[in-house]
């Protein structure tokens, strides 16, 4: 029989996926003996089958939890809802993976009209705490358990507080006032449910169950999971624990505390306390909260107790873990501990201080880091000097909850950033608060600005999470929702105006102001001082170790010079793609390339090549210059030779308003002729690749021409280019020996003139259609190598145009008909197998054939996992990505070791 139902000490920390990550913790914690409120876990299995009932819980779920509740009453010495001395119960959501706020939780669960008359008894006659226990459990049930509107609740709470007085806090209502507060809620749960408040906690339980279960369908939920790319297929356990209180005093209170310091990565506690209070007070940011040193005067044995599960904790994981807990009545209770979330930038600082502490070895630390937020570390951030200089003053300050500088036009809603957005616009999200159902809005957002809320509010947890700017709790801003404007500092600030926010230091401009390189991408550069920081440090340490173990090479898709001296910086072994049509523009260029398109006799057409050959090679050679030593791979052209032509409908205006105007107008009639005549209905799919090269021979002639002219000068520099050509679109194997038949001989040639030999000179194909791919082994004949285009690869396969799939993609995701964009991510099982298939087929052909990959899907992490699982022996990528394709290629190694060694 499936078992729905377990205790705490019957779970353990690899029990994720049927105990969700908060249940599984929970229980490894009980066994360790850490002061753990004892109580059990109904299983993620039990949601699924929920779930696809229609939301009726599996019966033996609810006779086997009714047993747990039994022993924990037992356990307790307190039964669920007694009138004399009540057992209260938390009821939480905990899925595999954690969703910060974005599912349900009801606290206090088990109060009712006498009850609260028990839970008073219990806390030596205090009404005042017990009636605001039960009010606040039936604005959470009401709220989350029977969708009543929240600010009905808050509402009704404000007028309490202002009856009250001005300045009147929550914690000054007196026992009174909370009464009639109880009523007020109990009315409002009743006008809006049509029923009286539950008063069976037999019944409540139930509910509350169900609606946890239902939360994990909630809009909120579907919109984390599908940005953080987790299974709809998981479901959520539901914990249910006895209640410890953090509100029974100014000796009690409730915190979040990290073992280190999940901004910077320091090896320092960090988090915030907030005294007589309950848990979610915190993470909302209603009041202010006290650093977590501070606890140590305030309460100096909880705090040593604070500290010591703290380094348990980070022994025991061997990791930075996130904690919450609660003092009530001066005993320390531990509610939760994960392996805490942490920027981009403390998760290198961390790594790299606890390899440096043995607590984890060079492979693991290598492991933790994470290649898809590599580029974050090299954020920019708003230039403090040039503005001191300037005299630019921010106008507010708030927390720096998430790195980086971001500038955007103000929003000041979730569905607006998203509309905004949509549109192609920058924005700034700019809320009081962010609460889990503006997630959408906030990963549509450049960066977020809150004037509540503190560093572990949900925009900063949310924030630091995606590797959005935020800074949050910035309480200078006035913001007026109504009129859509904010102000600040006496400046007015309205909707659709650019502000800058810089997350590193909490400062918030008008405008934009001078911006400068993050600490890393300085070091990156050279700059002395940035080197000495740790973040350096941690950098190159783990980027060695991913060079060490990595199998696969790392070059990079460069066209110019500079772009080659880039990547090669950044640790590029090479060049996998220079395309070369870039080198066909200019106006001295096109005009030569236009003259080589009209030519109607041989001579025409090589004066043409005559004036375009000198200028490739000058290009090649800075090329070669910079890759002296590594190999360079030259494309030779691939674009229609239209784009090279003036436009065919302006052209078409241009000769019917001249003849109109009875102007001469014969030049722009004969390029009209032509720009018709090389027209084609489908373009990507016409005369361009090796297609062009077999129609006009002389093209890629003069460029083999070029390349090894350029060569043979660079060798005679003393330097050492290593030339690789690669013929484009090739589908059948004759295609490509044919063209290797012709421009072989033309580099023999120049060679033998200049008297040079290259000793690295291969000849080779894209792999970038079906065809070619599903004959790899007869292309593999010919070809010395093989690089995947998998951008046209990906186009053909699909028969999606690449240029147009932007209209739908988003919608195919959504309703998963992709895994994923399958133009960034490889699709494995469809192009994947194309390429693993001509890869295993091309290799067996000709075992010395070299593998690569030039299309963009070379700097995507999980694409280049999947290179090296297939073998290829190098990776190309967009210079900029080349560290990310470094680090991923590492840990695609060390992956693959530690998955054969399991
Ligand atoms: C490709 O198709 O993947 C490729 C690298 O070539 P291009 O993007 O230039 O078509
Ligand atoms: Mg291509």
């Amino acid at each position: 029989m499936t078992k729905y139902v377990y205790d705490f000490s019957e779970g353990n920390k690899d029990m994720k996926d049927l105990l969700g990550g908060k249940g599984a913790n929970l229980a490894e914690m009980t066994n360790m003996g850490l002061p753990v409120p004892p109580g059990f876990t109904i299983t993620t299995e039990a949601c699924l089958t929920f779930l696809a009932n229609g939301g009726a819980a599996p019966p033996e779920m609810l006779g086997e939890a009714g047993e747990h509740l039994g022993h924990l009453q037992e356990t307790m010495g307190r039964n669920l809802g007694d009138p004399d001395d009540p057992l209260l119960v938390s009821v939480r959501s905990g899925a595999k993976f954690s969703m910060p706020g974005m599912m349900d939780t009801v606290l206090n669960l088990g109060l009712n009209d006498e009850s609260v008359n028990g839970l008073a008894k219990q806390t030596g006659g205090d009404m005042r705490f017990a009636n605001d226990a039960y009010r606040r459990f039936i604005q959470m049930f009401g709220k989350i358990v029977m969708d009543v509107p929240s600010d009905a609740f808050e509402h009704a709470l404000d007028e309490a507080k202002e009856r009250k007085g001005p300045g009147t806090q929550d914690t000054d209502l007196d026992v009174d006032d909370l009464s009639a507060l109880i009523d007020r809620f109990r009315a409002i749960y009743q006008q809006h449910t049509g029923e009286a408040f539950p008063q069976d906690p037999k019944d409540q339980l139930r509910l509350a169950i169900d609606a946890v279960f239902s939360s994990w369908n909630g809009r909120r939920a579907v919109d984390y999971r599908r940005q953080n790319k987790i299974s709809d297929d998981l479901g959520t356990a539901v914990n249910i624990q006895a209640m410890v209180f953090g509100n029974r005093g100014d000796d009690s209170g409730t915190g979040v505390a990290f073992t280190r310091d999940p901004a910077t990565g320091e090896k320092v506690p960090y988090g915030d306390y907030l005294s007589n209070a309950q848990g979610e007070d915190v993470v909302a940011g209603i009041r202010n909260t006290l650093r977590i040193a501070e606890l140590e005067q305030l309460d100096p044995a909880a705090y040593t107790e604070l500290r010591t599960s703290m380094d348990t904790l980070e022994g025991h994981f061997r990791d930075m873990c996130d904690i919450e807990f609660t003092i009530e009545k001066r005993k320390f209770w531990l509610l939760q501990t994960r392996v805490g979330k942490r920027t981009a930038f403390a998760e290198w600082v961390m790594a790299f201080d606890m390899l440096n502490e043995s607590l984890i070895p060079a492979d693991e630390a290598l492991m933790r880091v994470d290649a898809n937020r590599l580029e974050e570390l090299f954020k920019r951030r708003v230039d403090e000097e040039a503005c001191a200089e300037q005299g630019i003053e921010p106008i507010a300050r708030g927390l720096n909850a998430s790195p980086g500088a971001a500038s955007g036009k103000v929003v000041f809603s979730a569905d607006e950033a998203q509309e905004w957005a949509g549109r192609g616009e920058a924005v700034i999200l700019v809320r009081r608060e962010t609460t889990p159902d503006d997630y959408h809005g906030m990963i549509a957002s450049q960066g977020i600005l809150t004037s509540a809320g503190g560093t572990n509010s949900h925009a900063a947890v949310v924030a630091r999470g995606e590797g959005i700017p935020a800074v949050c709790g910035a309480d200078a801003i006035k913001l007026d929702f109504a009129a859509k404007v904010f102000s600040a500092d006496g400046t007015r600030v309205a909707e659709g105006e650019v502000i800058t926010i810089d997350g590193f230091t909490g400062k918030v401009f008008v405008g934009e102001p001078p911006v400068k390189e993050s600490e890393l991408e300085e070091a990156r550069q050279g700059d002395a001082a940035a080197r000495e920081r740790k973040i350096w440090k941690a950098f190159e340490a783990l980027m060695a170790r991913a060079d060490t173990v990595r199998r696969m090479r790392v070059r990079a898709n460069a066209d110019t010079p500079d772009q080659a001296t880039n990547a090669r910086e950044r640790g590029a072994e090479g060049i996998g793609l220079c395309r070369t049509e870039h080198m066909f523009l200019g106006s001295e260029r096109v005009e030569a390339v236009q003259q080589m398109i009209f030519a109607e006799t041989e001579s025409e057409e090589q004066a043409a090549y005559d004036v375009l050959l000198p200028l490739q090679r000058e290009d090649f050679v800075g090329i070669f210059r910079a890759m002296s030593g590594l190999p360079v791979t030259v494309r030779l052209l691939d674009p229609p030779l239209h784009e090279f032509l003036p436009d065919q409908v302006g052209l078409a205006v241009e000769v019917a308003l001249g003849e109109e105007r009875g102007e001469d107008v014969s030049e722009q009639k004969r390029v009209l002729q032509k720009v018709n005549e090389l027209h084609e209905a489908n373009p990507m799919l016409g005369l361009r690749g090796v297609r062009l090269g077999i129609v006009k021979p002389g093209l890629y002639a003069m460029q083999v021409r070029a390349i090894c002219e350029a060569a043979a000068r660079v060798k005679k520099n003393g330097l050492d280019p290593r030339v690789e050509i690669m013929i484009p679109l090739v589908a059948t194997a004759p295609e490509l020996s044919q063209m290797l038949d012709e421009l072989q001989p033309v580099a023999a040639d120049v060679l033998q003139r200049e008297g040079i030999e290259i000793e690295h000179l291969e000849w080779g194909t894209m792999v970038e259609l079906p065809r070619a791919a599903v004959t790899a082994a007869e292309i593999a004949q010919t070809a010395e190598f093989f690089s995947f285009g998998t951008n046209d690869l990906t186009q053909t396969a699909f028969g999606f145009s690449r240029d147009d799939i932007g209209k739908f993609v988003g919608m195919y995701e959504e309703r998963k008909l992709v895994p994923a964009n399958p133009f960034v991510t490889v699709d494995i099982p469809g192009v994947g197998r194309l390429m693993s298939f001509a890869a295993a087929e091309g290799k067996a052909a000709n075992p010395s054939l070299h593998l690569g990959i030039c299309g963009e899907h070379g700097g995507d992490p999980a694409s280049v996992v999947f290179c090296h699982r297939i073998g290829l022996d190098y990776v190309s990528c967009s210079p900029f990505r080349v560290e990310t394709a470094r680090l991923a290629a590492g840990q695609a190694a060390v992956g693959e070791s530690e998955s054969a060694s399991k």
